[in-house]
């Protein structure tokens, strides 16, 4: 069972939470990347022993390069060093724990590499679309989810044969810290209020999308990259208990559900061990102890990111890519204090009117595209 893994983004909440199932099962591990915390990857390097390791912030290599003098580790920086941490190693699988678009050409750099993708970082796949599905098919590398609602979908699917009678996708939502507030209420609304998420302890960018639910609306294109279904087959119900984390619906009317206590562990465990199976540092789902489970249809009008994401991606082309990049712009605004709750999707609507659409594509219009509507969302602000 040991394996060779890579870790990209190690220092973050996946990132960590990666490193506790390497522990836990003694994977090898090849490269760790961070954007800056050059403390926690110093830490990181020396339990793990990786042969490489990469900072985003040059300065902050630097610092690691010398506090690391007396190991056995290259340390580079940069996005050239990330992708280099990325695809240039032995790993069998790299976990792409990245936060945001700066996970994308990592992604790419692992697939074109012909090496396995766990992947965490949705925004890629979303932005990216057919570049990261064609880079996967060309090398034949995988992409295995992390992403707790399809890491459950991909373990309904097993055993199906190939010419499933997949009807529908159903990816459960938390329903964030405002479930069941209408727009009036969502005027005020404070930072703190809006990272105290229910059920999860995840970083950041990710419990702000959740409180809009543009997080739901990502999964909804991650879910139609992944499993090659169209919009419409998939569904969305607030699930407020996180006990159930997606279900699919077979043409006979058959649905199957993947439930378990909500710890990012088991998916990222799966995604490192498939198809097999291993114990985990997770708990025991005692459905008796839980008592209820609930479903909601979801509230579309107050939470109008979950159709900016569907309308996008019934686009198709680069407007997944548009309303990513415009999003993680107004999730960074109102993270600073420098914008309104409500402003988050009138902003990312403002800015994806000025995208220019295109079905062709490269990574470098994704990119230029991101500095259009990171620039229309300031200018708006
Ligand atoms: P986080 O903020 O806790 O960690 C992000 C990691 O990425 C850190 O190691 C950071 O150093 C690194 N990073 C940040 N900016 C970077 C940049 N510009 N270039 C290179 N590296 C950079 O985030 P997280 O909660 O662990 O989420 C990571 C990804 O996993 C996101 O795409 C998120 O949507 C997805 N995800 C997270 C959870 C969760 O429970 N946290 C669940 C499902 C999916
Ligand atoms: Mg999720």
């Amino acid at each position: 069972m040991p394996k060779k893994i890579s870790i990209l983004g190690s220092t973050g909440s996946i990132g960590t939470q990666s490193l506790d199932v390497a522990r836990k099962h003694g994977y090898f591990v090849e490269a760790l990347t961070a954007s800056s915390n050059v403390e926690l990857l110093e830490k990181q390097i020396r339990e793990f022993h990786p042969k490489k390791a990469a900072l985003l912030d040059p300065e902050r290599a630097a610092e690691l390069k010398i506090r690391t003098a007396d190991l056995d580790v290259s340390v580079l920086s940069g996005t050239e060093g990330i992708c280099e941490c990325a695809g240039n190693t032995d790993a069998e699988t790299v976990i792409n724990s990245i936060v945001g678009l700066a996970g994308l050409m990592p992604t790419l750099a692992v697939l074109n590499a012909g090496k396995d993708l766990a992947l965490a970082n949705k925004e890629s796949l979303v932005a990216g679309g057919p570049l990261v599905k064609n880079a996967a098919k060309r090398t034949g590398a995988r992409i295995l989810p992390v992403d707790s609602e399809h890491s459950a979908i991909f373990q309904c699917l097993q055993g199906q044969p190939p010419n499933r009678a997949l009807k529908k996708i159903i990816l459960t939502a938390s329903g964030g810290p405002f479930f069941g507030k209408k727009r009036a209420e969502l005027e005020k609304v404070t930072l703190a209020q809006a990272l105290a998420h229910p059920n999860w302890s995840m970083g950041a960018k990710i419990t702000v999308d959740s409180a809009t639910m543009f997080n739901k609306g990502l999964e909804l294109i991650e879910a139609v990259r992944l499993f090659d279904v169209s919009p419409e087959q998939v569904d969305i119900v607030v699930h407020r208990e996180s006990i159930v984390h997606s279900l699919i619906e077979y043409d006979d009317n058959s649905v199957i559900a993947q439930l378990g206590v909500p710890d990012m562990r088991v998916p990222i465990q799966y995604a490192l061990t498939y198809p097999d199976r291993y114990e985990s540092p997770v708990k025991e789902l005692d459905l008796a102890s839980a008592a209820r489970l609930t479903f909601f249809e979801p509230d579309y009008e107050t939470f109008e990111c979950i159709g900016i994401c569907r309308r996008a991606v019934a686009c198709g082309g680069l407007m997944p890519a548009a309303v990513n990049s415009a999003n993680e712009q107004a999730n960074l605004l109102f993270r600073q204090g420098k914008i309104r709750f409500l402003q988050i999707p009138e902003l990312i609507n403002a800015a994806a009117a000025c995208a220019e659409n295109k079905t062709d594509f490269t990574p470098e219009d994704i990119l230029a595209l991101d500095a259009l509507m990171r620039e229309e969302v300031n200018r708006r602000a």
